[in-house]
């Protein structure tokens, strides 16, 4: 009976090691192990061998796109200027029609370059969310002042309604982002005039933001790719973008223990809604 004991204690330990990452065949002597022990000690090296494997190539991936990034910076930063010279000096209607399109497209590889810096180091797992107890109403303020001028211009109506003292645990700069990128979709997708309002929401367990526009809508059957990495509607149609920012949302929103859902009809609007833990049940 003891000796079970002392085996059942020594698969324990190897388990509790496996499950804090910190499982070493160092810390155990092969030699004194029983058969199942000794099997279980080859399967967790094994697997605690192709985890850093992963964490290894996550962490290269990540240096090469950064590399990418830094490398590309100082060409497409004057690709565009001299586009954008160009584009000034252009004697024809033809010249500066060619121009202008240099200028969109190096501000579409700049604006991609940007996403899959941010993408690779959220999923990589190496990155920290700096949560904190932090209102809606700041996180709002923040996402207005961003997307103020843009609203403006189109002579949109933001209507917002959320209390001030509705708190979550979130990392407020990276949230903000996220919820700029849903108002940010709101405008786009909406027709000059009209409006978009941003309410919150609270239940037992989760509270959250609602942002509801009277946009050109979402096919029913398009909700659950919205999310997905690279995809662009079918009604994107002529609009700026390159299919990033509900990917980025939903990854931020999942860093900081929330959801995000959607519900639409076509030719009549969209609503998003993200939700977070309350603050009582993080
Ligand atoms: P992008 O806007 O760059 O295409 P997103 O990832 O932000 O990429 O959005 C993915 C797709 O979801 C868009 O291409 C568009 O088809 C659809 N979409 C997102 N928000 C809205 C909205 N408020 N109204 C209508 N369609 C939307």
């Amino acid at each position: 009976m003891i000796g079970k004991n002392r085996e059942y204690e020594i698969l324990n330990r190897m388990i509790d090691d496996a499950i804090e990452g910190s499982f070493s065949e160092d810390r155990f002597d092969e030699t004194q192990l029983s058969k199942l022990q000794t099997k279980l000690m080859r399967y967790l090296t094994s697997s605690s061998m192709s985890e850093r494997k992963i964490m290894e190539e996550k962490d290269n991936l990540k240096e090469l796109i950064t590399n990418i990034s830094h490398q590309t910076k100082t060409p497409l930063t004057n690709i565009r200027m001299y586009s954008e010279l160009l584009r000034e000096e252009a004697a024809g209607i033809a010249e500066k029609k060619y121009a202008e399109e240099i200028v969109n497209q190096s501000r579409k590889l700049e604006e991609l370059i940007t996403a899959l810096v941010k993408m690779s180091r959220l999923e990589t797992g190496i990155f920290r969310y700096d949560r904190k107890k932090v209102r809606y109403s700041s996180i709002i303020n923040r996402v207005l002042e961003q997307a103020g001028p843009r609203a403006s211009e189109k002579g949109m109506d933001i209507i917002v309604n959320i209390p001030q003292d509705l708190c979550i645990c979130a990392d407020e700069k990276w949230v903000a982002e996220a919820v700029y990128n849903v108002l940010d979709n709101s405008i786009k997708y909406s027709s000059a005039g009209s409006e978009i309002l941003i309410e919150t929401f609270s239940y037992e367990l989760f509270s959250g933001i609602r942002i509801t526009d009277r946009g050109i809508g979402i096919e029913e059957d398009e909700i659950p790719l919205l999310f997905g990495r690279f995809y662009r509607g079918r009604n994107a149609g002529g609009e700026d973008g390159i299919g990033v920012g509900l990917f980025l949302t939903r990854e931020i929103v999942r860093g900081n223990g929330g959801y995000i859902k959607a519900k639409s009809k076509l030719n009549e609007g969209t609503t998003f809604e993200i939700c977070f833990p309350n603050l009582t049940a993080v």
